[in-house]
């Protein structure tokens, strides 16, 4: 398949670019576009032959259901069963990276649930994507736009790599603000369930909830046949190919540990305060210790080029599992298949 890939500068010139892309999306086909979160590989929402082209595009198993994008958060009556609790979520959280899990509708095929009767909804912020949902007339269905099992794209270049020939058109429109993908909720149950944590934090949507569980293996390991609430809550996921291992412990011995590790020929993902004390070579800054949101922004990118240092192992910190610290935290945990040390 030949991939068009458009970069999109400004919406008002591009109106041409995004007409092609959303007459695409009717037509049946993929488009690759940029999201306030990560890339999303789109395909109409409503069209089962759609859904099983990403699944194919992404080799990613079908019972993994996929998020539907829309553009107003009242767009969602046409294919789930809204509350008043979706509404006081949409109006504190929408435009955003919050999906809400609510039940679904005939509209939406079961080839685009995985089979299941709730649907995933978000309405993005990014103005692409808004922009695109209008052009296409039709919500679209969207999983990030990585390989299954590759770390989530933040950039073109992360899609480039990834879906080149797989998908009919990729739009470039710059790095991905938050770089984690968004926050799950799943709201058709008495209590909500934080299924999967992102830029919108748990301690946020308490403030609007009042009561939010977390899905045991946000953080947690799924106990051998445990059947995960979310079905991307896989074992190993957002994986790099060097094997990954988390190091908690005081900061001091930590980052010790990390330097000791470089100079038997590791990679670390370091923080910048701390960056001076490591050796310059396999080495990547995550973000300066206090900010999880910038640490978050480079992660998947810092995860990719990782690989390209050639060594046996990558040491990282184990993150505060506070705030956006959680999400970073939940993503870095997968990526190492839960191996930590303590130091
Ligand atoms: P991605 O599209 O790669 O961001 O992944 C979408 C995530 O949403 C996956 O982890 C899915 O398991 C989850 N998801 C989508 N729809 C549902 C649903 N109906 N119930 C539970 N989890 C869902
Ligand atoms: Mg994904």
């Amino acid at each position: 398949m030949n991939t068009k890939i458009y970069t999109i500068g400004s919406l008002e010139q591009d109106t041409d670019k995004l007409a092609e892309a959303g007459q695409i999306l009717r037509d049946g086909g993929l488009v690759v576009f940029p999201t306030e979160t990560v890339y999303g590989l789109g395909g109409n929402a409503t069209d089962a032959e759609a859904a099983k082209k990403i699944y194919a595009a992404k080799g990613r198993p079908s019972d993994n259901p996929l998020i539907i994008h829309i553009a107003e958060p009242r767009d969602a009556e046409a294919y789930a069963e809204t509350s008043a609790l979706y509404y006081r979520l949409a109006a504190a959280f929408m435009p955003g990276p919050l999906t809400l899990i609510l039940p679904k509708k005939e509209t939406i095929p079961h080839s685009v649930t995985g089979g299941l009767d709730s649907v995933a909804v978000r309405c993005p912020a990014h103005p692409i994507a808004h922009a695109l949902i209008a052009a296409a007339g039709v919500p679209i269905a969207a999983p990030s736009a990585n390989l299954s099992g590759k770390p989530s794209p933040t950039c073109a270049a992360h899609v480039i790599d990834d879906l080149t020939g797989r998908v009919d058109m990729i739009l470039d429109g710059g790095d991905c603000e938050i770089g984690l993908e968004s926050t799950i909720l799943k709201i058709d149950c008495d209590v909500p369930v934080l299924l999967r944590p992102g830029g919108i934090t748990y301690e946020q949507l308490c403030a609007v909830c009042g009561h939010v569980e977390i899905a045991s293996a946000v953080i947690g390991q799924l106990a051998p046949g445990e059947r995960p609430l979310s079905p991307g809550m896989m074992y190993r996921h957002y994986a790099p190919a060097t094997p990954l291992i988390l190091v908690r412990g005081e900061r001091a011995a930590v980052t010790a540990y990390l330097r000791e590790r470089q100079a038997e020929g590791c990679g670390v993902l370091c923080y910048a305060e701390e960056a001076d004390v490591l050796l310059p070579e396999r080495r990547i800054i995550l973000g300066h210790r206090d900010d999880p949101a910038e640490q978050a922004q480079h992660l998947f990118t810092a995860l990719r080029d990782a690989d390209a240092f050639g060594a046996p192992t990558i040491f990282a910190h184990y993150p505060d599992e506070h705030g956006m610290g959680l999400a970073l935290c939940n993503r870095m945990i997968r990526a190492a298949a839960h191996t930590v040390v303590e130091v």
